[in-house]
């Protein structure tokens, strides 16, 4: 039987939350009502009645679905599905980078891209605010305020939209152009600050509390991380319900690794993955590298970053609030924490696009100068296979003009063309 195309927007399914939890306490908190941080301040984890699920769900139903986030509704928060909102999440497809590996003597097939650009406002930050703002819209409420360098923004603006919520966003002064303006094109008032995410986020914080707004920044409240969480559901089943020898992931707030890690242990808690799990690697910017610093030393929670500069704004975090579930991940993965320059970063998009025709972002780009650092240091092995992620679509950054100009009115020397 096949499921018309909607079918996981509109048919009502069995919902599992029992409860939240302190990511860092453990400590319990009601489900059902809305919630910032936890008592202690630190980011909740929602909590599934995990049984459940499964006597609930099968992989053979998955399957069934129509493809796309919703698809995994047993495993997400939203009870009631009038509150689901969507501008389309469709899976996003793995990509062969087989002409990249090659010159790093990878086999075919070893280097993997998980091409997070397919997504509505193009950055796989729809994942985390459809389901924030589907949750804000089913716990009340109207107005909502975040922090962003761009792409959490523009897609907090879309889905706002869409729920009739209002949407309040402040960015960095130097966030890329294009997300500013998309932003305030679907409907949000957005305001350019002189200063980092964190100094916006001390805004936001003012706003919530002189106007009443819901803070949507990263971590801050609990539901962005249960879409990003489906970026570990849907990888598990494109490969056959195992997972990559080692992931890459350009870490700024850290949202995707935390999501991706809980997915996983979600999906040996149901016996749907066995006991392998990739080597988590977070990847960062050497002018912004907090977690790096944390890893090397050996410490739970990473200190501010001063100064933070790259040309990598989606992971220009200088301090992120999730800190010690990122390095808890990267650490129980076996997996490690690597910055990358910029320019080995800018180098990595080039040779993407020209070898083989995948336009990364900056980000992105960002996880294939690691790989191949970690290729080259033999820390990624012969015969292993890496997935990287691009985050957002190479569409949304500057790209360098390489045209040249013709003058049809005058003769044309066709074998300098
Ligand atoms: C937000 C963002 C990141 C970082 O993602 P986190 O899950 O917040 O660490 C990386 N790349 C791009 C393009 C982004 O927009």
């Amino acid at each position: 039987m096949t499921l018309p195309s909607n079918a996981n927007l509109v048919t009502d399914r069995p919902t599992f939350v029992t409860h939240l939890e302190c990511g860092l306490t453990g400590e319990r908190h009601e489900a059902d009502r809305l919630h910032g941080l936890s008592a202690a301040g630190r980011p909740l984890l929602v909590r599934y009645d995990l049984p459940g699920v499964g006597a609930a769900l099968s992989k053979a139903e998955i399957a069934a679905r129509p493809r796309d986030l919703w698809r995994w509704r047993e495993l997400l928060p939203v009870r009631d599905t009038a509150n689901i909102i969507s501008l389309g999440e469709i899976d996003t497809p793995v990509v062969t980078l087989d002409q990249i590996g090659r010159t790093a003597g990878a086999g075919p097939g070893e280097l993997l891209v998980k091409d997070e650009g397919r997504l509505p406002t193009g950055s796989f930050k729809a994942r985390g605010l459809v389901m924030a703002i589907s949750m804000a819209k089913e716990l009340g409420v109207t107005a909502i305020a975040m922090p962003t360098n761009g792409n959490a923004g523009a897609a907090a603006a879309a889905y706002a939209a869409q729920a009739g919520m209002e949407a309040i966003i402040f960015c960095p002064d130097d966030t890329p152009e294009i997300n500013v303006r998309e932003i305030a094109a679907q409907g949000a008032r957005v305001y350019r600050v002189n200063g980092l995410i964190d100094d916006c986020g001390k805004l936001v914080r003012e706003g919530c509390a002189a106007r009443g707004w819901f803070d949507l920044s990263t971590l801050k409240e609990p539901y962005r991380i249960e879409g990003k969480k489906t970026m570990g559901l849907e990888l598990a089943e494109q490969f056959g319900w195992a997972l990559p020898d080692v992931i890459f992931y350009p870490t700024g707030g850290g949202t995707g690794l935390i999501g991706m890690w809980k997915a996983f242990a979600e999906l040996q808690a149901l016996g749907w993955i066995g006991a392998k799990l990739p080597r988590m690697v977070a990847v960062q910017a050497e002018g912004c590298a907090p977690m790096v610093r944390a890893w090397e030393n050996g410490e739970r929670h990473a200190a501010r970053w001063e100064d933070a500069h790259t040309i990598a704004a989606g992971i220009r975090v200088p301090q992120a609030v999730g800190d010690f579930l990122i390095l808890d991940a990267v650490r129980e993965s076996n997996g490690r924490a690597m910055a990358v320059s910029d320019a080995a970063l800018a180098l990595a998009v080039d040779d993407a696009a020209t070898s083989d025709g995948l336009l990364l972002c900056p980000e992105g780009g960002a996880t294939l100068a690691a790989w191949r650092q970690a290729r080259a240091e033999g820390w990624v092995k012969d015969g292993e296979t890496s997935l990287l992620f691009n985050c957002a679509t190479g569409l949304k950054y500057p790209l360098p003009d390489r045209s040249k100009t013709l003058d049809r009115h005058q003769p044309i020397d066709w074998t300098a063309i």
